[in-house]
């Protein structure tokens, strides 16, 4: 009896831990526009899926008229467009990239204010005296 009263918070964890990974999340349609209505009210699906709306681009408005679950499982590593090794999930470019790109574009970004202030200033001078 005891060893059955110790076993069991063990056991009630076990089953709500399961519960818990078959649980299953609702996922609702962006509001459709216009006087239409959308054809998918909601869908249920597992947490790991991903929801794809199919919208119907109408004169009279936007509205969803299917979906599509896409697995998260699926997803591949993605590559880096630069150097070729392996980025975060959503990324395009690993960081040391990422990193080079935004000084590079802060470098064009200084240099165009730099021209800007040297062309504009004796311009702005010679028109004025
Ligand atoms: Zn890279």
């Amino acid at each position: 009896m005891s060893l059955l009263r110790s076993a069991d918070p063990h056991r009630v964890r076990e089953v709500r831990g399961q519960s818990r990974r078959l649980r299953r999340v609702v996922s609702y349609p962006p509001p459709s526009t216009g006087t239409n209505y959308n054809l998918v009210p909601k869908v249920e699906h597992d947490p790991k899926d991903k929801v794809i709306w199919k919208i119907m681009r109408s004169l009279e408005g936007h509205f969803v008229y299917d979906f599509r679950l896409k697995s998260n499982k699926r997803k591949r590593r993605k590559r880096c467009s630069c150097c070729q090794s392996f980025v975060e999930p959503g990324k395009k470019k690993c960081l040391k990239c990422q990193s080079e790109k935004r000084k590079a574009r802060n470098r064009r970004y200084y240099q165009s204010l730099k021209g800007r202030i040297k062309t504009v200033f004796p311009w702005d001078l010679s028109i004025d005296f």
